[in-house]
C-alpha cells in the first residue's frame, strides 16, 4: 500500500498512516502487507511547507496547491518527470533497463526503492493512494467521466494471465480485481451514507462533488472500476501499466514476476484533516467560522478514515 507517490497529495499520506494505525490497533488481516505511507517524503515536505506558508499568508480555506511537491525539484530548480510516469518499459525490469524508464529517463531513487521492493516481495496486489482536486466542477456531462474520485484498477489482462501461467509453475492468486475495487468503493459509499444519517457528515449528497467515490458510477446501471483517463496527455509508463503486466526479463531471473493488479484510490481533495485546524488557521476569527472549520475538519477525518478502513477490509482481511 502506497501513499504520497505525488507529494502534493498529502491526504494520501494520511490515509496510508491511518491504515497503519488500524493494523496497529489489532485489525485481523490474513495477508501480509507492506505499507509505504509517504513514498516521496522530500516532495511531501515541500508541499507541506508551501501549504503552511500560504496559510500564514491568509489563505485559510484555499485548496492546497496541486502542483507544489507533485514532482521532484532538481538542483537547478527545474521539475523532474511525473513520479507516476517513471516506470520501465512494460514487461521489463528496472535492473535490466539500466535504471531507466520507458522513455529513457533515470528512474528516481524513491521509485527504484519501490521497484526493488516489488521484485523482492512479489505482492499479489498493490494499492496506491492518490488525491484528486475537489474544486473543479465534476458533473459527468461536463467532464466526460474523467478525473473523478473513486477506487479503480489496472487489472491483469487475460493475455498476461496466460503468460503468467507459462512463466510460473504455481499460479499466483489473481483476484477478481474489478469486483474487488467496486466492493471497496461500495463500502466507502455505504459508510458515507451511514455517517450522513448519523449527522456526522453534512448531507450535500445531491451535489456530486460531495460524493466520495463518484467516479465509480455506483448509481448507474454500469458501475465501473476502470480509470477513465484523458487520452495522450501523460507520456511514459505508469505504475498501473507497468505493474499489471508480467515481467519476463531473462537477464535477471529473480526479477521475473507475474502481472499484479494495481488499485488506485483517488481521494477527493488534497487537504489533510489537520490543514484547517481552527487553532492554527488564521480564519476570520469569528466563533461561527471556527465552528464551521471544526465541523469540516471532523468530516475530513471521517472521509480519510473510511478510505483507510475500506482498504483494510477489502484488500487485507
Ligand atoms: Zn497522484
Amino acid at each position: 500500500v502506497l501513499g504520497g507517490v505525488h507529494g502534493s497529495e498529502r491526504a494520501s499520506v494520511e490515509v496510508a498512516s491511518r491504515l497503519v494505525a488500524i493494523l496497529d490497533a489489532g485489525f485481523k488481516h490474513s495477508r501480509s502487507v507492506t505499507i509505504l505511507p509517504s513514498l516521496f517524503p522530500a516532495n511531501y515536505a515541500h508541499a507541506d511547507r508551501s501549504f503552511r506558508a500560504r496559510l500564514g499568508a491568509g489563505h485559510p480555506t484555499a485548496e492546497p496547491d496541486e502542483a507544489t511537491g507533485r514532482r521532484t525539484v532538481l538542483s537547478d530548480g527545474t521539475l523532474y518527470r511525473d513520479p507516476n510516469r517513471n516506470m520501465p518499459q512494460v514487461g521489463r525490469c528496472h535492473r535490466s533497463s539500466e535504471l531507466r524508464d520507458a522513455l529513457g529517463f533515470a528512474i528516481e531513487a524513491e521509485n527504484l526503492f519501490l521497484l526493488d521492493l516489488v521484485a523482492q516481495t512479489r505482492p499479489v496486489g498493490i494499492v496506491s493512494v492518490h488525491c484528486i482536486g475537489r474544486r473543479p466542477a465534476i458533473l459527468p456531462e461536463m467532464q466526460g467521466r474523467l478525473n473523478l474520485p473513486g477506487i479503480f484498477v489496472d487489472p491483469v489482462t487475460d493475455l498476461d494471465l496466460h503468460i503468467t501461467r507459462k512463466m510460473f509453475r504455481t499460479m499466483p492468486e489473481i483476484c477478481e480485481s474489478d469486483e474487488l475495487a467496486l466492493t471497496a468503493s461500495s463500502l466507502v459509499r455505504t459508510r458515507q451514507r451511514e455517517l450522513i444519517r448519523q449527522g456526522e457528515v453534512a448531507d450535500r449528497y445531491d451535489d456530486l462533488r460531495d460524493d466520495w467515490v463518484v467516479g465509480n458510477w455506483l448509481d448507474s446501471p454500469t458501475p465501473t472500476a476502470r480509470y477513465a483517463r484523458p487520452n495522450g496527455i501523460d507520456e511514459g509508463v505508469s505504475l498501473g501499466e507497468w505493474g499489471s503486466r508480467a515481467v519476463n526479463s531473462p537477464s535477471i531471473a529473480e526479477h521475473r514476476r507475474p502481472g499484479i493488479p494495481i488499485f488506485t484510490v483517488e481521494v477527493r481533495g488534497y487537504y489533510t484533516s489537520t490543514d484547517f485546524d481552527p487553532t492554527i488557521t488564521a480564519c476570520s476569527g469569528t466563533a461561527g467560522d471556527a465552528f464551521q472549520l471544526r465541523k469540516e475538519q471532523q468530516e475530513r477525518v471521517w472521509e480519510l478514515q473510511v478510505h483507510a478502513e475500506a482498504i483494510a477490509e477489502i484488500f487485507l482481511r
